[in-house]
């Protein structure tokens, strides 16, 4: 076992570690990430790679107009973490895959409709670009969606990123400007010293002076051991891939009415999610729920027929990080300690994440309102 020592101790090798780890190392700070595994292989490798920037439907649906306006903040984020994304490949100097090719929220009936259009009314009131679209003026913009469709929201900043592309970038671009990776690497206690702290890892003492929590669906694990309370809630959920197909789904698709996510990767290949459930057990394995599976594909199927006789390759599952009122928790949240969580939409919101809490760490800063998501409001 050996001593290491850093500035700023980066924990979590997701998106949102990488990238915090990209930022601090850009700007000259002295950081070490720390990965239990290997980089991207929980959340942010599993992920159906949505670019999100509207309310969640089923969220609007179940937790109402008061809660859709108290998570209204959290829209700005999303917008300008999808800015990230796009400058992100040249940036990085990487295809990541990024499109932002619009985002359709179809319903197949008037009652449907009209939620969408009490949710989109919030959705204007902070800025957000989003358009309704009639029956024919679905058809129009997405033939390829049923004719059975009622119509649909069209948000124009939504898209799509490859998970599997995005954070090996970060994270090379992290290490290419100083930042050390220790990966097979986990925090299992931390020391809180006069200045700064030491972290106990399964490879060693590393004593630094500032900790950014990154751990994903473990971060409230992680924040304990400084007797800080986050309630981080586990989401085991899975998605599915089919076979390449000829190019036809242009948009990131929604349907108004059950979970459903679907869009058409660069490869040609269906992602098909939306949040379902798997399986967790009492160990934390996870593995598919057939019952999950059938009633996503049908969703999948209904919205757009003619994926139908698409093949399914493979259907995977991943524990997505959620808090109660879904509101991201960015900031210093005991001193020198900073998390940084966004809960179910962590993808999208991730670089932006990993900026903001890189400028915490730094001290610097962030021309944000960041009082919606303080770790000290639970
Ligand atoms: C199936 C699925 C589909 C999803 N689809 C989308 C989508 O389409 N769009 C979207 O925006 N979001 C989506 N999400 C959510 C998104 O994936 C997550 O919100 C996001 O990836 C969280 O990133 P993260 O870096 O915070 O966490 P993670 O990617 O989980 O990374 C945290 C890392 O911390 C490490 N860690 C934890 N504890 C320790 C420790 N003690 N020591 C060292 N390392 C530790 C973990 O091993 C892990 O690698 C989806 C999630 C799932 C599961």
């Amino acid at each position: 076992m050996h001593r290491a020592e850093t500035d700023v101790l980066v924990v979590g090798g997701g998106v949102t570690g990488c990238a915090a780890a990209y930022y601090l190392a850009q700007a000259g700070a002295d950081v070490t990430l720390v990965e239990r595994y290997d980089l991207n292989t929980q959340a942010s490798g599993r992920n159906a790679g949505s670019l999100h920037g509207q309310i969640q439907h089923e969220a609007f649906l179940e937790l109402g107009e008061e809660w859709a306006f108290e998570w209204g903040p959290t829209l700005s984020l999303l917008r300008d973490s999808i800015d990230l994304w796009r400058g992100l490949p040249e940036e990085l100097g990487a295809d990541l895959e990024v499109d932002v090719c619009g985002g359709l929220l179809v319903a197949a009936t008037d009652a449907q409709l009209r939620d969408i259009e009490r949710k989109a009314a919030i959705e204007r009131s902070f800025g957000v670009g989003v358009e309704l679209l009639s029956r024919d003026d679905l058809q129009r913009v997405a033939p390829y969606v049923s004719g059975r469709m009622a119509g649909a929201l069209l948000c124009e900043v939504e898209g799509k990123a490859n998970p599997l592309l995005a954070v090996p970038a970060l994270a090379r671009a992290a290490a290419d400007r100083g930042a050390r990776l220790l990966l097979e690497t986990e925090v299992h206690s931390v020391e809180r010293r006069r200045s700064g702290f030491g972290v106990e890892t399964t490879a060693g003492t590393i004593d630094c002076g500032r900790i950014v929590d990154c751990g994903g669906a473990e971060a409230a694990v992680v924040s304990k051991l400084v007797g800080v309370d986050v309630p981080v809630e586990r989401w085991p959920i899975q998605m599915s891939v089919t076979e390449a197909v000829p190019p036809l789904v242009t948009h990131l698709v929604y349907f108004a009415k059950e979970k459903l996510t679907l869009k058409q990767a660069k490869s040609g290949s269906l992602l098909i999610g939306g949040g379902w459930p798997s399986r967790e057990d009492d160990s934390g394995r996870l593995s598919v729920d057939v019952t999950s599976l059938a009633p996503n594909l049908r969703l999948a199927i209904e919205v757009v027929p003619q994926i139908a006789g698409a093949s399914l390759l493979r259907t995977w599952a991943g524990v997505c990080p959620g808090i109660a009122d879904w509101r991201p928790v960015i900031g210093e949240a005991a001193p020198g300690f900073f998390v940084a969580l966004f809960p179910f939409l962590g993808f999208t919101g991730g670089p932006l994440l990993g900026k903001i809490v890189a400028q915490l760490a730094l001290g610097e800063e962030t021309g944000r309102d960041l009082a919606p998501f303080s770790p000290v409001r639970f």
